[in-house]
């Protein structure tokens, strides 16, 4: 299984995309920096989303993979919990800000494109809503996928993407304290986790729900105790304006933890 990694921060930047990360060209989790990452015909390589929570850095390109489908007259099936589809249909994907990517395309599609002769035919929405349920295996797009609540301000699911060939990633979504349960489930080959600010930050970033160096030390230590070892960690969600003293606080607790830890970047490919 091969990751790339397609957005690396909590925001969108010229050389930072929100957080997006991309299986085998294939399955996507998250849909931050999606659409300025791949062409075209990349994106035409998508079968599934999956969706760690509703936020805006993590759902905001879907619209705009939902519109590029509707050129291919495909369908990608986007994953998530009822709570994030509460959300996201009425704010994104029902045409109020936007075309209805949920509808028969040949409703949305009109003007300049028709008079290009590809009008869809086939009676098919570009983008098709399947709800996940927390500790429930499904097979998405070829890999066995296992959603698993985290503790994040709104609801929030991170997911353990395990392929035939044996390869397993965890990626937590953005995340707060409290993963513990999460270890219970997993045996990863590799933790996509995130620390958006610095350790000074840490006891209001726990209330927003999420990490600090320091937190995130706490919770590999928690999975180190419980399952013996410490797989490779790659850490993303960063805010851009302390990558700098993110980054030297994240190579400390490598050094303290004696684990591989280290930052993810935009445009980085790992082999699982
Ligand atoms: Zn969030
Ligand atoms: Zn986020």
């Amino acid at each position: 299984m091969e990751l790339r990694i397609l957005g690396a921060h909590d925001l969108e930047s010229k050389n930072t995309h929100p957080t997006c990360l991309l299986i085998d060209g294939r399955l996507l989790i998250d849909a931050g920096g999606l659409a300025s990452s791949l062409t075209l015909s990349q994106q035409q390589e998508i079968r599934a989303v999956l969706l760690t929570h509703h936020h805006l850095d993590h759902t905001r390109d879907l619209p705009t993979l939902g519109f590029n489908v509707i050129l291919w007259q495909g369908q990608v099936t986007i994953y998530a919990l009822p709570q994030t589809f509460d959300i996201i249909v009425p704010c994104l994907l029902d045409g109020r800000i936007y075309v209805d990517l949920l509808k028969n395309p040949t409703l949305v599609l009109k003007g300049a494109m028709c008079s290009q002769n590809i009008l869809p035919t086939e009676e098919k929405p570009p983008l098709k809503l399947c709800e996940i349920e927390p500790y429930e295996k499904e097979t998405i797009a070829g890999y066995e996928v296992l959603p698993l609540p985290v503790n994040h301000s709104v609801p929030s699911v991170g997911y353990l993407v395990t392929s035939l060939a044996g390869g397993s990633l965890f990626y937590t979504g953005d995340t707060g304290p409290g993963l513990n349960d999460c270890w219970h489930h997993i045996n990863p080959k590799l933790i996509i986790i995130e620390a958006t600010a610095p350790s000074r930050f840490t006891e209001e970033l726990a209330l927003r729900g999420h990490l600090s160096p320091q937190s995130l030390k706490e919770e590999l230590s928690q999975f180190k105790q419980l399952k013996g070892y410490l797989p490779r960690v790659i850490v993303i969600h960063r805010a851009l304006p302390y990558e700098q003293q993110i980054k030297e606080e994240i190579d400390q607790v490598a050094i303290e933890l004696d684990a591989d830890i280290g930052l993810g970047y935009e445009g980085m490919t790992i082999s699982v």
